[in-house]
């Protein structure tokens, strides 16, 4: 048998990441690999930091890309920030938060959960009544963006609520990155994670990351040493950190860089405030088509999250068949509901290169050919025009 080149098809991925990738980017990843501390390599690692304090909004140092997706920036955080005997207290309300807490527990630190219902956003009274009743807890973590259900949560009164209790702060931004505000230094968010593949639109396998100096600090003086030889940035700083040496610490994914480089101009180019801007009016877009054709949304206005749409399955609709019928017959991409959203809801992403009016329109127009197909209780014929005029609105 002879096993020729891969060649994948061409989708529209409108689910909850990865999202499009553009030609631009593209282009970029296929630019000449050359050694990861090569003079030109690290002149374009400097940059990179510099782009990605821009999308962070933010001047901390200790900023870089780690080299692994999301959930090893995840990962980062915890394992640099807490100790074992630690007390954590982890925001709750999808499927991210528990990650959270698994990754608390590995490090043999207690977590101390807060816990709010799938599609609503992080309750910050309770987070306080925790906060008070646990006044030896070291670090406060939740999700911003929690893309397994489609909800914001209010990052910057979060934030403030650890702080008055002396806590530091660890924030999931990976869906909301160049998708919705998000302003690290004017927040005091202590540690931060994001991925490459939801609104940054670059391939996944990288996680951005910063730490205030504060967080630096806690790190550079823990009693004990950090679990993961791989993620520890004590040692991950000696390639990456101002003025280091750029020491072999790992490989970098250079040609993966290529892309996250190229995905960060675009952005600035654009303008940051520009992409959230642009997000919101997309999903405005999409929802009108939607809500035209009778579909509703999971989580309340006003708590809705731009770059990722969970929408109510119409009764009697198998939630698979509409899928696969999507990605075969029209090659566009949704997402599935997880948890307990499963096969109750779909996820209609509007991430990053992904947030066109062609995409919104694309979608309606391939989602409702599907269901009028299956002769689903949905109004014919009305969503595009309705989100086309939320568009020309502006
Ligand atoms: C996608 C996602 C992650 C995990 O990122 P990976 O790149 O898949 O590891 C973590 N948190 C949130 C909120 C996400 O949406």
């Amino acid at each position: 048998m002879t096993i020729s080149s891969f060649h994948p098809p061409q989708r529209t991925l409108m689910g909850p990441g990865p999202s499009d990738v553009s030609p631009r980017v593209l282009e970029a990843l296929a630019r000449p690999t050359i050694g990861h501390l090569d003079p030109a390599f690290v002149g374009m690692m400097d940059e990179m930091k510099a782009l990605l304090q821009y999308a962070f909004k933010t001047e901390n140092a200790l900023t870089l890309p780690v080299s692994a997706p999301g959930s090893a920036g995840m990962e980062t955080c915890f394992v640099n920030l807490v100790e074992p005997g630690d007390t954590v207290i982890v925001c709750q309300n999808g499927v991210f938060g528990g990650r959270m807490k698994e990754n608390v527990v590995r490090i043999g630190a207690t977590p101390v959960m807060v816990e709010d219902d799938w599609g609503t956003v992080v309750d910050p009274d309770k987070l306080e009544s925790a906060l008070k009743a646990n006044p030896d807890a070291k670090v406060v973590a939740f999700v911003h963006a929690e893309t397994s259900t489609g909800a914001q949560s209010d990052a910057e009164t979060l934030v403030k609520l650890a702080h008055d209790h002396d806590c530091l702060s660890v924030v999931d931004a990976v869906t909301s990155l160049g998708g919705s505000p998000l302003k690290v230094d004017e927040w005091g968010i202590d540690a931060i994670y994001s991925g490459t593949q939801k609104c940054l639109s670059a391939p996944p396998g990288l996680s951005p990351v910063s730490f205030s100096e504060r967080a630096a600090e806690v790190i550079r003086t823990r009693k004990s040493p950090v679990q993961s030889w791989f993620l520890d940035l004590n040692l991950v700083m000696g390639y990456w950190g101002a003025g280091a040496k750029r020491a072999y610490h790992h490989t970098a994914p250079i040609n993966n860089l290529y892309g996250l480089f190229e995905s960060l101009v675009m952005l600035q180019e654009e303008g940051l405030e520009n992409a959230w801007t642009r997000h919101e009016l997309n999903h405005q877009a999409l929802r009108a088509g939607l809500e035209a054709m009778g579909l509703s949304f999971v989580v309340k206005e006003g708590d809705r999250l731009p770059q990722l749409n969970a929408v109510r399955i119409p009764d009697g609709i198998d939630d698979a068949t509409v899928r696969s019928r999507l990605l075969n017959e029209y090659q566009l991409e949704i997402g599935a509901g997880l948890g307990t959203l499963a096969g109750k809801v779909w996820r209609i992403g509007l991430m990053g290169y992904a947030s066109s009016p062609r995409n919104v329109v694309y979608c309606l127009t391939a989602l409702e050919a599907v269901l009028a197909d299956m002769d689903a209780p949905v109004n014919k014929g009305v969503a595009v025009s309705a989100a086309t005029q939320r568009l020309q609105k502006g």
